[in-house]
């Protein structure tokens, strides 16, 4: 039997700042049932979804993390195919960070594209705020520090029987992601370099918040070639030893169960 809510996490991109020969920039997709929504969507992304067949004319939402562009690039081009290939007419939900609407404007008319705003739904979510409905799931956003000029938000969706998947965007060593991700069954995180940088995480750094977070599991996503290797793996799961934690590969499908019910207290 096929649950009308069966939750599976596909990692789309799982590289950082510019695509390699196999890997995209920032994509996840989030399938609810029949049901598809997006966070994030960097270059390389749509390539990716179309050689998967993903479902692009009935996408529920993109959820956009930041407005860098490793994590919107492919909207543009998925917004002008949805409307001169597929003739789709509902606009497509795009949600933004607070702030980041008028932002994402700008860059728009920057480059001679605010047609696209005719053609999507754009909203900002405020962190801290009670879930939205977002097609199939409730969502909830914290605001993380990334650089001197943006925020990110990490997003927690939840789907009708209570399953959760925490997908992060790109953010420093921090308390609040671990705090919001408590207890999620996939928490989905970057580990982008391999030595402290500001703004981004190291194996290390990402291995302690998915400790601190205690997920059913987590996916490491946002690094380089070659970076993803055994060697990165081990310092990871040197820091959270009891949680299990991968290097995302594109592509890879994940079904997510509900956590089994823990007693209180
Ligand atoms: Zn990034």
């Amino acid at each position: 039997v096929t649950s009308t809510t069966a939750l599976t996490y596909t990692c789309v991109g799982p590289s950082c700042a510019w695509p390699t020969a196999t890997r995209a920039t920032s994509c996840h997709r989030i399938d609810v049932g029949d049901r598809t929504l997006l966070v994030d969507l960097g270059h390389g992304a749509l390539q990716a979804l179309r050689a998967a067949e993903a479902p692009l004319e009935r996408l529920d939402a993109v959820l956009l993390t930041h407005l860098h562009l490793d994590h919107w690039a492919d909207l543009v081009p998925l917004v002008w195919m949805r409307r001169f290939e597929l003739g789709a007419s509902a606009p497509l939900p795009v949600v933004v960070p607070e702030g980041q609407a008028a932002r994402l404007r700008t860059a728009l008319e920057a480059l001679d594209a605010l047609d696209v705003l005719d053609w999507i739904a754009l909203t900002e979510l405020q962190a801290g705020l009670p879930p939205t409905g977002v097609g199939p799931v409730a969502v909830t956003a914290v605001a993380l520090p990334h650089s001197a000029v943006l925020t990110v938000n990490a997003y927690r969706l939840q789907v009708a029987d209570g399953t959760t998947i925490v997908v992060s965007g790109d953010c420093g060593p921090s308390d609040a992601l671990p705090a919001f991700a408590r207890d999620a069954a996939l928490l989905v995180l970057e580990a982008t370099v391999p030595e402290p940088l500001a703004g981004h995480l190291t194996p290390g750094e990402a291995g302690a918040i998915v400790a601190a977070a205690q997920p059913g599991r987590a996916l490491l996503c946002h690094y380089l070639e070659p970076l993803g290797g055994p060697a990165e793996l081990a310092i990871a799961r040197a820091a959270c030893p009891d949680v299990p934690i991968a290097f995302a590969q594109p592509g890879e499908r994940v079904p997510v169960a509900p956590r089994p019910a823990t007693t209180p207290g």
